[in-house]
């Protein structure tokens, strides 16, 4: 990545989390793909119970290639009964998630469909690690919001062949469609809980 973009990302990050330490969550900063999948590999014991929602940027990284692997229990929402994956999945000792955007002072936006991922990020797992790049920071909430519908959703809409408006426009008619993504929208501004959310931002683009 150039320098430039590089020194901006990183003076970005610093005010990133200093608002997500504020809000009680616990952030870090990894200048590339691999300083991330080894920070996130170091805070993941082996042994634990793995899941994920939609996560792309997970992917990106190579984290749910490594926590697929023979070191962690992966619990696979796809596999079996998809009541009882859902419950294992609440269970699970970290739950993987990107978010749609964040605002700089460490808010974090997501919508969902079906709504397992915003969900699990609220309540369930006893950690949840965030993997995002740095192109998903957005000024303010309302920033955040309108990536997350005109930015997110037309791509997740498009990957998956959804029949919703912004699939084809490209932004957001605030559809009540069967097929809408924005069932749920979860603003996270502060964890309750101290040590259950953890988040490395990455100095690059991941998901969408
Ligand atoms: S409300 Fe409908 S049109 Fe808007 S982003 Fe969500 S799915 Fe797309």
């Amino acid at each position: 990545m150039d320098a430039n973009i590089t020194k901006r990302n990183e003076l970005l990050a610093q005010k990133v989390i200093k608002g997500l330490e504020s809000r009680n969550m616990t952030a870090y900063y990894a200048k590339d793909k691999e300083e991330a999948l080894a920070k996130a590999l170091e805070l993941i014991p082996k042994g634990s119970k793995v899941t994920m929602g939609g996560c792309q940027s997970a992917v990106e990284i190579g984290l749910v290639a490594a926590v697929k692997g023979p070191d962690y229990k992966f619990i696979d929402r796809h596999a079996g009964d998809p009541r009882e994956a859902l419950l294992a999945g609440y269970d699970a000792d970290w739950f993987l998630s990107s978010a749609n955007a964040m605002t700089e002072d460490g808010v974090l936006v997501n919508i969902d469909g079906s709504s397992n991922r915003v969900s699990m990020i609220a309540q369930g797992p006893k950690h949840v690690l965030f993997i995002i790049g740095m192109n998903k920071v957005c000024d303010d909430v309302d920033g955040a919001l309108k990536r997350a519908r005109n930015v997110a959703a037309p791509i997740n809409s498009q990957r998956f062949g959804l029949n919703t408006p912004c699939c084809k426009t490209g932004s957001c008619m605030d559809c009540k469609s069967p097929d809408n993504i924005c069932c749920q929208v979860l603003i996270t501004r502060f964890s309750k809980h101290p040590g259950r959310i953890h988040v490395i931002l990455v100095n690059d683009n991941l998901g969408f």
